[in-house]
């Protein structure tokens, strides 16, 4: 099959790899039909991560289930399925909570949690690529309604930046009626807007300065603040009468730039510590790494910040961390794609195929805004499932 396969930083090439297929008698392959390319492939493209040459990136991923194993009961070929970027098991301790983001048996370096092509985060290829080997198949496809076709540029978001933006929001403990602040406007932030306003927050800003991010979330009624014209702790206290925003959230991670493109991995944490009022809380969903060798001094190549810690204290702030377990919020976020209340393919800018795919990956580097691009497999060479009968809205609930 053919796959995007990352041979070195800032060097990715599509492929022929062998084909994805049944390992153990849970898994499924998958026909990848729409994939994404993430921040988090940036991190890995751009060098800053230990990815290893070879791997197959990509773990935002929707497609048709092609082939099931023996033990695989509830999932069938033929049907539609968004699959999330973390793998997990189901029957943990962590999954049983619902902590599918730190699964304890699917990283088999010992390391909880693992994904999709992804560096740290166990074997497994992605989907950037015709095929993708699901395991745990039953636990971890979400299957999808008759319109999954049709609507996929919206449920491929359900992978990861959906749900991932509902989850900064959960983190930060927005409730209705509140006022949030999302430092970073990229597709993760959008999404958190977009969340905030699917939870009735009274007022939704967000900080950036792409003008390109800005205009988009004010599609959805979000404030823009332009972060290269003003002081953004200063305007969010100008919008919430002096007190503060009462929840911030965290959508850029350790490669925070300021307007002059200095990187400061210390830049939003700090920001949002002052801008979010006394006893508010922040969510902290932009990737932060334990080592970083590529940062910009001694202390971020550790994986340390220096952080306003005597504020946050002083402020009684409290502040909560870490990826998503997409399968704590995919089934009710499907459902709103599904019954048109939210449509998160508003910010799709680009799709193409997968051979135009390290173009892709080139764009969203040289251009400073970070560009979701869609990728579809060649339709010429590809394995069709043959069609099920959609699953039924009471199937989709099992
Ligand atoms: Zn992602
Ligand atoms: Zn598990």
């Amino acid at each position: 099959m053919k796959a995007l396969v990352y041979e070195g930083p800032r060097k990715v090439s599509v492929k022929e790899v062998p084909d994805a297929k049944i390992e153990r008698p849970t898994d499924a392959v998958v026909r990848i039909r729409s994939t994404n390319i993430c921040g988090s492939d940036l991190h890995m493209y751009e060098g800053r991560t230990d990815m290893e040459s070879g791997r197959v990136l990509g773990h935002e991923n929707l497609g048709e289930v092609v082939e099931v194993g023996s033990a695989v009961d509830k999932l069938k070929v033929g049907d539609w399925v968004a699959v999330p970027f973390n793998v997990s098991c189901g029957h943990c301790e962590n999954c049983e909570h619902g902590l599918t983001a730190f699964c304890l048996n699917a990283n088999p370096s010992g390391t909880a949690g693992a994904a999709y092509g992804f560096a740290d985060m166990g074997p497994y290829n992605g989907g950037q690529a015709e095929y993708l080997r699901v395991p745990w198949a039953d636990f971890n496809c979400l299957r999808l309604p008759e319109d999954a076709e049709e609507k996929q540029l919206d449920y491929v978001m359900l992978a990861d930046i959906f749900p991932t933006g509902y989850h900064v929001t959960e983190l930060a403990g927005l409730m209705p009626g509140e006022s949030v602040v999302i430092f970073g406007g990229g597709p993760v932030g959008q999404m958190a807007a977009l969340s905030a306003t699917i939870k009735s927050a009274s007022k939704v800003m967000v900080v950036d300065w792409h003008p390109d991010r800005l205009a988009l979330c004010e599609k959805i009624g979000a404030i823009p603040i332009d972060y290269s014209k003003v002081d953004p702790v200063e305007r969010v206290k100008e919008l919430t009468n002096g007190k503060g925003a009462d929840r911030g959230c965290e959508c850029v991670g350790y490669q925070a730039h300021d307007p002059q493109g200095r990187e400061h991995p210390n830049l939003t944490m700090n920001n949002l510590v002052k801008a979010v009022k006394f006893t508010g809380g922040i969510g902290v969903v932009g990737v932060f790494i334990p080592n970083d060798p590529g940062g910009p001094d001694p202390l971020a190549k550790q994986g340390e910040i220096v952080f306003d810690w005597g504020m946050l204290w002083f402020k009684g702030q409290r502040v909560a961390t870490g990826q998503c377990n997409v399968k704590a919020y995919n089934r009710q976020l499907r459902q709103l794609i599904h019954m048109d209340k939210a449509k998160p393919s508003w910010i799709v800018s680009h799709t193409l195929s997968l051979d135009k795919a390290p173009d892709g990956y080139l764009h969203v580097t040289v251009r400073p805004v970070m560009w979701r691009e869609r990728l579809q497999a060649d339709e010429e060479r590809v394995r069709r499932a043959p069609r099920r009968a959609s699953c039924s809205d009471a199937e989709l609930e099992r």
